[in-house]
């Protein structure tokens, strides 16, 4: 077969989204995925965006992250056992260090066996939590 062209170029692609993903402070959904790589190398669109991600996924370089409302991004497979804050505002979401999910033995009904859990936190991010410059506008449309 000869797909050596078409196989240069999905390097190139995986590379700059295997950066990305490196860099990235949490996990990252497609349309902020297409976003970052177009900062990159200009020329990309979200099929190959699709595509590249599927193949990182299906080498276990990558793995998706369910948010609480069913969007699923892809964080780093090497990022070690963390959970996620999400901003109710912006949307972003970003890991955070640590476990505090702490579940003793004898708090489960006997013979019960918990292999893994997920958490996540829902707040505002420091961007959107900060206090406007200013008082708020006056409310529009005051009767
Ligand atoms: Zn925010
Ligand atoms: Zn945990």
């Amino acid at each position: 077969m000869n797909t050596v062209k078409l196989g240069q170029r999905n390097t190139r692609q995986r590379e700059i989204l295997q950066q990305i993903f490196a860099q990235a402070p949490g996990p990252l959904g497609v349309k902020r995925l297409l976003d970052l790589a177009q900062a990159e190398i200009g020329k990309i669109g979200i099929a190959t965006v699709y595509r590249t991600v599927r193949l990182l996924e299906e080498s276990k370089e990558i793995r998706p992250v369910t948010l609480p409302d069913g969007e699923i991004q892809w964080e780093s497979s090497d990022r070690g056992h963390h959970h996620h804050f999400v901003c109710r505002a912006c949307t972003t979401v970003t890991d955070f260090a640590g476990c505090p999910v702490h579940v003793h033995t004898d708090s489960l009904p006997q013979g019960f066996c918990v292999e893994s859990h997920e958490l996540t936190l829902v707040g505002l991010c420091s961007k959107c939590s900060a206090p406007a410059s200013s008082k708020a506008p006056a409310r529009k449309g005051k009767r």
